[in-house]
């Protein structure tokens, strides 16, 4: 038999990896591993994103019992794991999807070397992304770290096969090099390995519990991404797709909604251009996991307040738009986008606090919490990512509020005692923040 490896791509449907495992000639036995090297660092037992997965997983494994099927479902550290399926189940090859993060990418080197040892084959495709490190590259075959060429390109190159894409070589469009082709995978359901259901561990037994933070529809309604570049700078606004946590978990098909980008919104494309570009940072430059992409910018001496971390971690600086964000934040597991940038540059610019201290947050609240992408937009808040903006740029977090949230409305929904004597003092003044950042940014950098 074959084993498919789940991990961040928990669907049945348009999956590359499995699309191969199943039409290999071999029954596939699906796998999730419950990881403990990623569980045991997680702070709150109460973790959302844990009971979303374990939600997912069981609706998956459900769909399995009814084709007959299963999943084997597995709570330990990876290597231990496999140690024991290998004892248990005469495997001749294992199927999974890339992962682009560190942790990951070693992970995967070491089961590689070990199901080798004992004469396993270990494939792995391409599924999270549209276009992988080596396939949007500069003239001379190095990464982009700049978007808008990278963008450029991206585009150029699917145009390119969609024309391939239109007139398929051998009239099978699912074998034909179109990136944003569909995996048929449910035409070889019948080839998943027929075996008794699997039990699957419970939450509890993991050391976890449910949690009371909902998790966004992945059905986005097609008129907010038709509308998508007029609304999404609004956090007022139901103008974003919230899909977030389903890209990261692999719930929904980046493919099938890069399709629908391309067909209904210029914008909404950018931004999953936005999503490949960091992934590929990462994949390139790993360095960027704890270090400035620039290293002059780890040259700047962070203030340590732990006091003003705290305020800005519960949305009490006195900053209204600021306050709100961080409020969504600590109650949903979300933050609109343009409040995400103003939080961050906040935190890195009027507070003076280390990104990687933002980041770190980020990657415990944001149910999307993507290292990729988190990284890259913390880098470019503090000024010392890929596609920084220069740092003198710093946002004011009350214009950015005139602008983009005029009658506070998302104010008010988040910070109630907003205009009354009851609401915080600005904890920094505008004015002479943005000048101490400036000087220490200029001393630090020169
Ligand atoms: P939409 O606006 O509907 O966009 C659709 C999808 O495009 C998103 O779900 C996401 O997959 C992708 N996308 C959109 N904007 C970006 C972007 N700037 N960079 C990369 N991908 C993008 N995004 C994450 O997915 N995970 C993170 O951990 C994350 N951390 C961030 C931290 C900071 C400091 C900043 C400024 C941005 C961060 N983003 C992150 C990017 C962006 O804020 C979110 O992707 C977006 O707000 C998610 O909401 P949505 O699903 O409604 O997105």
């Amino acid at each position: 038999m074959n084993i498919f490896w789940f991990r961040r791509d928990l669907r049945l449907e348009d999956n590359a990896g499995l699309y191969e495992a199943l039409t290999s000639g071999k029954p596939v036995l699906p796998l999730f591993i419950f990881d403990r090297d990623i569980l045991d660092k997680l702070e709150d037992r109460d973790d959302a994103r844990v009971s979303f997965i374990h939600g997912v997983i069981s609706g998956v494994q459900q769909e399995l019992h009814r084709l007959g099927s299963t999943m084997v479902v597995r709570y330990g550290k990876p290597d231990e794991v496999w140690q024991q399926l290998i004892q248990e189940f005469s495997i001749e090859n294992v199927y999974t999807n890339r992962d682009y993060e560190p942790y990951a990418k070693e992970r995967d080197a070491s089961i590689k070397a070990l199901l080798a040892n004992h004469n396993i084959g270990f494939y792995d495709f391409k599924d999270h992304i549209v276009f992988e490190k080596d396939e949007v590259t500069k003239k001379d075959g190095t990464v982009y770290t700049v978007f808008t060429p990278y963008s450029k390109k991206w585009k150029a190159k699917l145009s390119t096969h969609l024309a391939e894409y239109d007139n398929p070589i051998n009239g099978d469009q699912t074998t034909t090099s179109y990136y944003f082709k569909s995996y048929p995978t449910e035409k070889y359901f019948q080839h998943f390995y027929k075996t008794e259901p699997q039990p699957l561990i419970p939450l509890n037994e993991m050391g976890f519990g449910a949690s009371s933070i909902a998790i966004p529809s992945k059905e986005v309604s097609l008129d907010i991404v038709r509308t998508y570049d007029e609304t999404r700078n609004f956090p007022a606004v139901n103008g974003t797709s919230r899909l977030g946590v389903h890209f990261r978990f692999g719930t929904i098909s980046i493919r099938e909604k890069a399709r629908m980008a391309e067909q209904l919104n210029g914008t909404f494309l950018n931004e999953l251009i936005w999503r490949d570009f960091y992934a590929q940072i990462l994949d390139a430059f790993p360095h960027v996991v704890g270090n400035a992409f620039r290293a002059k910018y780890d040259r700047i001496p962070w203030r340590t307040s732990e006091e003003d971390y705290e305020k800005w971690k519960v949305g009490e600086t006195g900053y209204p738009l600021v306050d709100a964000g961080m409020r969504e934040l600590n109650a949903t597991g979300y933050m609109h986008n343009r409040v995400r940038m103003v939080v961050a540059s906040f935190l890195t610019k009027h507070l003076l606090l280390d990104w990687r201290w933002g980041e770190a947050y980020f990657a415990r609240k944001l149910l999307d919490f993507d290292l990729a992408s988190n990284n890259g937009g913390w880098q470019w808040a503090a000024g010392s990512g890929t596609d920084a903006a220069p740092y003198f740029r710093v946002f004011n977090p009350t214009s950015q509020m005139t602008k983009f949230d005029k009658q506070a409305k998302y104010v008010k929904k988040w910070v109630p005692e907003f205009g009354t004597f009851k609401y915080a003092k600005p904890m920094v003044d505008h004015k002479a923040a943005r000048e101490r950042c400036l000087s220490v940014y200029k001393a630090a950098l020169k």
